[in-house]
């Protein structure tokens, strides 16, 4: 392993960096630049030393994807700023780490909104655009580089390259994983709503039938559609679920009144996010234990939301779109808890046209694991024609897996055949979820990534940008690793 640089610049040192879930743990040499001439200094150094560097965003991928073991990270939360606001023309600029949230501060009260929001408010936009991220309103608005207008990529020679929709990197740096450069801005489109407000449904679904059935419906009539799925249902009863389908809303407020309430809004989902944080590390312990017993409290579990869903059914419910969007991942436990020390989170899609039987192969799959997923979540989307992008039209089910100890290779084994069911139907699994691929089904997977990679090959031909996910699926080499202090 080569040294590390001795000393090291003002501008880097050493950090453990796990990642989100928790199972995976790097130690790298993290820069934090706060301008394009900092990351231009980075870039140079890196090259001068012979190292890789991976740019990141709020590090809320959930597996490898912004992590470079041994080599350089290059952060770009403190690029926050919000550069310009057209309300008329409907776009805003903004740096790099620029938090989702805080485009919605900026722009709610306005009566515009951003489409393709993961449920995870503190994402960045680069981020976001880097691993081409969806919401819940994917099959009507597209994943997240539907909503880039243009961006600044910083290369690996150090230029800055302007890139719109028609530029001839676009479908490579949308969904690019950080592999072609540095995302130093973006502008985004926003869309026009009657108010920051949506009104909810909760719509239980006795079998896949009635699930495929009433999502078809809820896609015409709604802004965004969810569906909880209980992956023990079986027989007559495989697929129960219940769907949330909402939609904006109109309540008459005067733009002040607006501003005030997203104001309070976004203070009661910091408030939440720490009691949530606070409150999960304290019952982490006892929820561990209880996963411990999974199958029959997963089956108590599931059947008591059921039951209390079918009592609410058809019932209507008004809130803030922060809060129905973003509240649930402070509420739900975090993955590193419900997925555990061995555990992962799994997406996959599957097209539209077999639906009905991919979802009941995959949830018997599921069945088939010692440890089927903890939570399982459907979505619709449509499709998406850039070169890494995860989004087809069609649906797809999101997993969390915690397997005990005695059955990590069968946990395993299953996820495989999971992957296989999907590749088989042209389907994709979501990288920015994902720790478990190898390079044979992310080649099936991702037949574009030959374009991605003739791209790279001229933008960056000595492999200065890389990531651990790349590595693990073949895209970048393995390095000469870097001792770290
Ligand atoms: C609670 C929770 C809910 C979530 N919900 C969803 C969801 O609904 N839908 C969904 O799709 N995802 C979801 N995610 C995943 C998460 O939103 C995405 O992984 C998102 O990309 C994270 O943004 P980030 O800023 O943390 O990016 P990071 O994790 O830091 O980076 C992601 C990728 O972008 C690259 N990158 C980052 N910044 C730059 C840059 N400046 N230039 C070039 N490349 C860059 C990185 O190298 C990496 O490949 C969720 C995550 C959590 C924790």
């Amino acid at each position: 392993m080569p040294p590390a640089p001795d000393p090291l610049p003002s501008f880097v040192h050493w950090e453990d960096v796990p990642s989100l879930v928790g199972s995976i743990r790097t130690r790298s040499l993290v820069a934090r630049p706060k301008t394009a001439g900092e990351c231009r200094e980075v870039r140079a150094w890196c090259r001068e030393h012979g190292l890789t560097l991976c740019p990141r965003g709020s590090g809320r991928s959930y597996g490898d994807m912004a992590l470079n073991d041994r080599q350089v990270l290059l952060d770009v939360g403190r690029m926050n700023r919000i550069l310009a606001f057209d309300e008329e023309a409907r776009e805003i600029r903004v740096e790099a780490g620029t938090r989702l949230i805080d485009i919605f501060a900026r722009v709610h009260h306005k009566g515009l909104t951003l489409g393709a929001s993961p449920t995870e408010s503190h994402s960045s936009v680069s981020g976001a655009l880097s691993a081409n991220v969806n919401g819940k309103d994917a099959w009507r608005l597209g994943s997240f580089g539907d909503q880039v207008v243009r961006l600044s990529l910083m290369t690996a020679d150090g230029e800055v390259h302007e890139v719109d929709r028609s530029h001839e990197f676009f479908d490579g740096v949308v969904g690019g994983l950080g592999l072609l450069g540095i995302v130093l801005d973006a502008t985004l489109r926003l869309e026009p709503i009657p108010s920051p407000y949506v009104e909810t449904t909760v719509l239980p679904a006795r079998n896949v039938d009635e699930l495929l059935e009433k999502m078809a419906e809820v896609e015409q009539t709604s802004d965004f559609a969810v569906a909880w799925v209980n992956v023990y249902a079986r027989g007559a009863k495989l697929g129960r679920s219940v769907i949330h389908a909402s939609r904006w809303t109109e309540v008459k407020q005067t733009e002040e009144e607006r501003k005030a309430a997203i104001d309070a809004g976004i203070e009661r989902l910091d408030k939440h996010r720490r009691f949530g944080l606070a409150l999960h590390a304290a019952f982490g312990p006892l929820l561990s234990l209880m996963l411990q017993f999974q199958r029959p409290f997963l089956r108590f579990f599931n059947w008591l939301y059921y039951t209390k869903s079918r009592m609410a059914a058809g019932g209507k419910h008004v809130e803030l779109f922060l809060q129905y969007s973003f509240a649930a991942s402070f509420t739900v436990p975090p993955a590193y808890l419900v997925c555990g020390p061995r555990g992962y989170t799994v997406q996959v899609t599957f097209p539209r046209a077999s639906a009905r039987e991919a979802l009941v192969e995959l949830l018997e799959i599921c069945q088939s694991s010692p440890c089927p997923p903890v939570t399982t979540i459907l979505r619709a989307h449509r499709a998406d024609d850039r070169w890494i992008s995860f989004s087809e039209d069609g649906y797809s089910l999101n997993f969390e897996i915690h397997p005990k100890k005695r059955h990590v290779a069968k946990s395993r084994e299953v996820v495989d055949r999971l992957v296989d069911a999907v590749a088989r139907r042209g389907g994709k699994v979501h990288l920015a979820k994902d720790q478990v691929l190898t390079p044979e089904p992310f080649r099936r997977l991702y037949p574009k990534h030959a374009q991605l990679l003739a791209l790279k090959a001229r933008l960056d031909p000595d492999g200065l940008f890389a990531t651990d996910l790349a590595r693990r699926v073949g895209l970048c080499p393995a390095p000469g690793r870097t001792e770290g202090s």
